[in-house]
């Protein structure tokens, strides 16, 4: 179940506008803004991983990089 943006009553799932004050599902929007929070965290985990390579370079190897990137899976997994 969804909630309504405009009157908060709840929405069925294959309903396309909202049964009390017929306000259209905002569907696309929802999934726009999931797609950019996931980009901005894989964003993050890149700069992280780059960071961390630029850090190995100059102190050589420390076996971080496999820790930092389950870090970066884990933090994904609650916004699939
Ligand atoms: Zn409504």
């Amino acid at each position: 179940m969804r909630r309504c943006t405009r009157c908060g009553s709840e929405i069925n799932d294959k309903a396309k506008v909202c049964p009390v004050c017929g306000m259209p599902v905002d569907e696309e929007r929802a999934h726009l803004r999931r797609m950019v929070v996931i980009m901005l965290v894989a964003v993050i985990v890149v700069a992280a991983l780059l960071v961390l390579r630029s850090r190995q370079l100059s102190a050589g190897a420390d076996g971080l990089a496999v820790p930092v990137s389950t870090v970066g899976i884990v933090a994904m997994y609650p916004l699939m």
